[in-house]
Order: structure tokens, then sequence, then C-alpha cells
């Protein structure tokens, strides 16, 4: 039904999931703007919806800004914090994410990802999912000073319903640990980021996954990994392809996707939209499924 170069891709990488026996997936933040997610970036419709406040007050274009804010007080801070988290609490799991499980259904697959916007959790259970980079959905201790992180939805959305005309939260609510007292933190990567049990087990999953599949037909699956860190995924999936005999290796990126000379043979780079190629996968799947 389709022959162009585009749907070429898709027919690919459809062809090579079908017949891979293992898939790692490895996504980063292009999975998230691949769904129309841009407003750690941008002043999107996201954005404008959930923080147009903080525009108005502090000229943030993308919530990455209010990451970096110096605040006139932890109040404020939290205020900010609080709304991010609820925004990815509320907003709806992106197309792209249904469609790359319609693709692994019945697929023996593992997937880790950079993100901490914990999308994945909506559609993949936490066994076979790996956040490398920490989960918004917890908070940890600001000093480290023990090796617990807590859920924090309840928290997140009693701090949000509490801000403010100042954009403020009450003294009270800003989130504390039960051993130190120091503030908590968010459970994502930065200078006080808590590589602990979690963080290990996280990596456990993923080494055995390997462990059990190296030697079979794995599939490296790189979805918007871009050039800022590639030490995460791209190195190591590049590695891996290079070290296992049957290893294939598929990245799908509008810009960055890569494929190094020395695998030539043994994947490609597809610099597509992300949305488009899952999307066309999945058209060609139901149509081959009849
Ligand atoms: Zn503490």
């Amino acid at each position: 039904m389709l022959f162009d170069t585009q749907s070429k891709n898709a027919s690919h990488l459809l062809e090579k999931i079908e017949t891979a026996d293992a898939i790692l997936v490895g996504a980063a933040a292009g999975m998230s703007a691949a769904c129309g997610f841009n407003f750690f970036y941008q002043n999107d419709s996201y954005f404008q919806k959930y923080l147009s406040e903080f525009h108005e007050k502090y000229g943030f274009t993308g919530a990455f800004n209010g990451f970096y804010y110096r605040y006139p007080s932890s109040e404020a801070r939290w205020a900010f914090l609080a709304r991010m988290c609820y925004m990815e609490y509320e907003c709806e799991t992106g197309k792209p994410y249904y469609d790359l499980m319609a693709l692994l259904a019945g697929k023996n697959y593992h997937i880790m990802t950079t993100n901490q916007d914990f999308q994945f959790t909506r559609v993949v259970p936490e066994e076979k999912l790996s956040a490398i980079q920490g989960d918004s959905r917890y908070f940890q201790c600001s000093r480290r000073c023990h090796d617990e992180i807590f859920y924090n939805k309840d928290m997140i959305y009693a701090m949000n319903d509490a801000i403010d005309e100042n954009l403020c939260i009450p003294t009270e609510l800003i989130p504390r640990c039960p051993q130190c007292g120091a503030e908590l933190e968010p459970w994502v990567r930065g200078y006080t980021f808590l590589e602990g049990e979690k963080y290990r087990d996280e990596y456990r999953k993923i080494n055995e996954f390997l462990q059990w599949n190296r030697d079979s037909k794995i599939l490296f699956l790189e979805l918007g990994v871009g050039r800022m860190t590639p030490m995460f995924i791209q190195e190591p999936f590049w590695n891996l392809t290079y070290q296992l005999p049957q290893a294939y290796y598929i990245a799908i990126n509008p810009k960055d996707a890569l494929l190094p000379k020395q695998l030539t043979g043994k994947g490609v780079a597809i610099k597509e939209d992300i949305a488009v190629v899952l999307r066309d996968a999945v058209a060609l799947k139901k149509h081959q499924e009849g």
C-alpha cells in the first residue's frame, strides 16, 4: 500500500521488530517531543495552560527556565516545582507511546529511558521499565541523608492547590525529610541525585535483560536521543551492537539519528519524525494482520 521512503522506514522497523528475539528500547527527550510535549524548551500550549502565571511573573519561556531560576524563597520555588509536576501527572499519554506498545505487543522487550516525565509508566509494567535519570513521581532527601524515595502525588496535588496569588505555597507544605528535616527534592538527575537502591535496581533490570538475551537476535531501538548526553543510551547501544554477533541497531530521530560507520550493515539511522514512523509501522502491522 505504501511505497515511498517514509513507509520503507516504517516497514524496515516493523520487520526488525517482528523478527527479533529480544528488543531493548532506549528512549529520550525526542520521544516526548514527538508527542507534542515541547514545554521544556518552548512556550507551547501545555506551558500556556499550566505555567502562564510563571511566564508573567518570572519571564520563563519554557519549563527548564523554572528549574534554574533563583527564587526569592523556597515557598516560591516549590510553587513552580509543584505546578510543573502537577502538569506531568495531568497531561494525557502521548500517542507514540501507545504506538510503540502496539509494536512491542507479545514481544520480549525492555525499555530504558532518560525521560523523567513518567509517560512510560502509564503503558509499561514497572519490571519492563528502567528510568535511569530519575522519575519526577518521587522525592528524595536533598541532603541524601538516607536511601529512601517518596511517592509524591498527594504532596504535589496539595501544594498545587495551595499556590497563592504571589505564586507561593504555605511554608508548612514544603516537603521535608522525615529523618533530618532538610527539604526534599525531585528525584531527578542533578547535583544531589540519589543513586541508591531504586537507581541500582533500574540498572539491574537492564543488565538482567542483556544477560538473558545477548546471544539471541537482539534489536537496539533508539528513540529521540539527542547529542547532549550520548553516554546513557546511544554509546552503550553502539558498543553492544558492535560486540554482539546477532545485534541490530535502529535509531529514529528527525535531526540526530546517526549510524557509526563501524556499524554499517548492522543498523540504520532513520531521520524522521518518531511519531510518524511509529504510526506508519502500526498501520502496516494491522494491514499485514488483516
Ligand atoms: Zn534527610
